[in-house]
């Protein structure tokens, strides 16, 4: 690489403008992991190109995170209206209108987008709009011209997938992505996928008021969560009303003339208006030139090492593309790390245990490390958890949320997972990583102070308990 920095001294990289001079990092890409690392590399004084098809913050701003959180919490409102009631206040609930939820999740989104498109400027970064593809180790092309880089970060993302046989035609067999410019609340619908994006669906539109039933593959919802996370999303959506069939394949979908009829195994079928196709995102990988190049791939997926490079030299992937969790923050830092590495920064690596997870349903699901039983596989008897019952904690009781904190601890050691089910619980998972990231034991967080009342105590309440001294803990 040319011209490496130091954490004092920046590498002073000259800013070219012309799409085919020579650029210290090109990145193809504008999504969660190929802007951070885009904005972090122009900090560091090196001159970036960034290609992107289409907008900028890729999946996540657009058709992912952002717009999904904004019919979660308009799903969060309609609840509150129907329960006013239990808190001794008049509301009723009279309907959902699509088209205000639809242009209130589109003004966050807008907002936003115009806010990165800022950013895009504040850093310099060369922005060069079209489909690119590889043509050289590190040579993209796009719009007929060639840039080449003296390091390359792929970050093409990902699609939603289907299965065989499983066509998605956009109106009755959709995927997330139909599913968030829907222009109506459709009467019925089947999700096929219990994991985080289909149980997010399925909580918004129940709240929608729409008549949903998911169908899962495997026995349980959010089959890589902590068993007792998963049977507690379970016990809350058998009471919230959203049927499930865990264990049950799809086998096919019909047409009918009111919408679908779905069938699984075993031959039972659901009818309903709309069949959501929620069975996880492939990478978009294919036909970008990446085997061409020599590229080594795994089922499509940029496979690489610790410090994210791949099997050519200064070509490094970032986001969706490589293996493992596809989330936007694994991204971000996904991204500030390349462009780090780059710059000669010897940045720590990345440990994929310690990126938080949330799924954002009623209630939601958070958790950061090791499951029980991934404890119990690595630890053995060494392993000790701590459940805490969020009925012993005033902020929830006041929101009338069951659910709790569970610890995941070694003997003698540090807390290697923590899981959380609550309503407003992803918000805990900031102290959660902390806590897993800097190996806390349990007497570490037990003498912090947690401010009275919040849901956060339930944290500080789990913590005390393992350490031996519980305060609000009955029996
Ligand atoms: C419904 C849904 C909800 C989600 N909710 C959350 C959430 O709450 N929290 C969370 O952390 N994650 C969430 N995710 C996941 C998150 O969106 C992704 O992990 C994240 O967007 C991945 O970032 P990325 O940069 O790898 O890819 P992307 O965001 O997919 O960006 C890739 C970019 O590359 C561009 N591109 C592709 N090919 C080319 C090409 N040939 N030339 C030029 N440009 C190209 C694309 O247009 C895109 O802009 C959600 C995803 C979905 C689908």
């Amino acid at each position: 690489m040319a011209g490496a920095a130091s954490a004092e001294q920046p590498y002073l990289g000259v800013h070219v403008n012309a799409p085919n001079s020579g650029y210290d990092v090109v990145i193809l890409g504008g999504g969660s992991g190929g802007y951070a690392a885009a904005f972090r590399a122009t900090e560091l004084g090196l001159s970036v190109a960034l290609v992107e098809k289409d907008k900028v913050g890729g999946t996540c701003l657009h058709r992912g995170c952002i717009p999904t959180k904004a019919l979660l919490h308009a799903g969060e409102l309609a609840d509150q209206a129907r329960e006013g009631e239990q808190f001794g206040v008049q509301t009723t609930f009279q309907g959902i209108d699509m088209k205000g939820v639809n242009a209130y999740k589109d003004a966050v989104v807008s907002r936003l987008y115009r806010g990165l498109q800022g950013l895009f400027k504040q850093h310099k970064v060369t922005l060069l709009e079209g489909a690119g593809r590889l043509v050289g180790p590190t040579t993209v092309e796009v719009n007929g011209e060639q840039v080449t880089g003296r390091n390359l970060i792929l970050a093409t993302g990902s699609y939603a997938k289907t299965l065989p046989g499983l066509d998605i035609d956009g109106e009755r067999v959709i995927t997330s992505e139909h599913a968030l410019t829907l222009d109506h609340v459709p009467a019925s619908a089947v999700i096929l996928g219990g994991g985080v994006i289909g149980c997010e669906f399925a909580s918004a539109w129940k709240s929608f008021g729409v008549d949903v039933t998911i169908v899962e593959a495997l026995p349980r919802l959010l089959p890589p969560e902590d068993e007792q996370s998963s049977k507690a999303l379970e016990r809350a959506f058998r009471k919230r009303g959203i049927p499930f069939k865990t264990g049950k394949p799809f086998e096919k979908v019909e047409q009918t003339d009111g919408g679908v009829r779905v069938t699984i195994q075993g031959g039972e079928t659901i009818e309903a208006e709309l069949l959501l196709v929620a069975v996880g995102r492939g990478p978009t990988t294919a036909d970008l030139g990446y085997e061409e190049q020599g590229l080594r791939m795994e089922r499509g997926f940029v496979p690489t090492d610790e410090r994210l490079r791949t099997n050519l030299p200064n070509v490094y992937a970032v986001g969706d593309v490589v293996p493992g969790l596809q989330l936007a923050h694994r991204g971000f830092q996904q991204g500030i790390f390349v462009a780090e590495e780059i710059a000669g920064l010897n940045p720590a690596m990345i440990d994929e245990m310690g990126i938080p997870r949330i799924t954002y349903t009623s209630p939601e699901v958070a958790s950061v490390g090791l499951t029980e039983a991934q404890a119990k596989e690595k630890y053995g008897d060494q392993v000790k958890t701590l459940t805490y019952d969020l009925a012993g904690n005033g902020r929830s009781q006041i929101l009338k949320t069951a659910g709790f904190v569970k610890l995941v601890s070694v003997a003698d050691g540090p807390v290697v997972g923590v899981h959380m089910v609550g309503d407003r619980i992803g918000e805990l998972s900031a102290e959660a990583q902390l806590i897993y990231n800097w190996e806390g034991f349990p007497a570490d967080v037990a003498q912090l102070i947690h401010p009275h009342p919040t849901q956060s105590e339930a944290i500080g309440e789990a913590h005390l308990a393992l350490a031996g001294k519980p305060l609000h803990v009955h029996g």
